[in-house]
């Protein structure tokens, strides 16, 4: 499994610096988030040994219960969260990861202002933008998007770095690249983190700093249990 994923990641690599330097971009401009969701923490860390040092996960609670030894034995490495964030959880989350990029609505901004406050730890956070106004999708909707930024920037003072999307499955994902880009450059957000398996590529050419790869990295994942919440 080692080699597998070792060699899954140099391939994932040269494939962004590929698609970076064909739109004169500089290599090291993207940050490959390797998402771990559903895998072992042996596939972590092979990854981890591999050299692959930020890594996504969809759910706090198996955050917490792969990563904390990997963290002592790699404090180099980093934690997105890449996920829908209930407030109940917003303690653990501000407390175990270093990104959070699914901010999606006002009540949860605030929640995460307030644990901010009261820790003084404050991970980076994006803003996650429901680009395909999805009704079934989280993200904040393309319309209210300005003021959603401005409030939890500004009011709030969260430290929002930039906007993440998950363009629908069935449509071409740039229009969607291209929007969060837009939307990101009026507010002067560098940071976009967009882009998974099937489409990475070409979100690096519409400007993503952060793409989010699961399965070309560690291969299929297993569904979760049904029964799992
Ligand atoms: C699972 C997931 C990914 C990775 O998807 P792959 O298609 O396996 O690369 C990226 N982003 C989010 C938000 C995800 O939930």
């Amino acid at each position: 499994m080692e080699e597998v994923i070792g060699a899954n990641l140099r391939a994932v690599g040269a494939r962004i610096e590929a698609a970076a330097r064909g739109a004169g971009r500089q290599a090291g401009s993207v940050t490959l988030v390797a998402v771990s969701k559903t895998q072992p923490q042996s596939a972590v860390r092979a990854a981890l040994t591999a050299g692959q040092r930020v890594f996504g996960e969809n759910r706090v609670q198996e955050a917490l219960e792969k990563f904390p030894g990997l963290r002592n034995a790699f404090p180099d490495m980093a934690l997105h969260l890449i996920g829908p964030l209930q407030t109940n959880k917003v303690k653990d989350a501000v407390a175990h990861f270093d990104v959070i990029e699914t901010v999606d609505r006002l009540r949860l901004a605030e929640a995460l202002a307030r644990e901010m406050e009261r820790t003084g730890r404050r991970p980076h956070c994006l803003i996650e933008v429901n680009t395909g106004e999805e009704p079934q999708k989280a993200g904040i909707l393309p319309a209210a998007a300005d003021e959603f930024i401005s409030d939890c920037r500004d009011r709030l003072g969260l430290p929002i770095d930039g906007l993440m999307c998950i363009p629908p499955h069935d449509e071409e994902p740039s229009l969607h690249f291209a929007l969060l880009r837009e939307i990101a450059r009026r507010h002067d957000l560098p940071v976009l983190s967009m882009g998974m398996s099937a489409d990475f590529e070409t979100a690096v050419r519409f400007g993503a700093t952060h793409v989010r790869v699961g399965t070309a990295v560690f291969g299929a994942r297993q569904p979760y249990p049904a029964a799992a919440k």
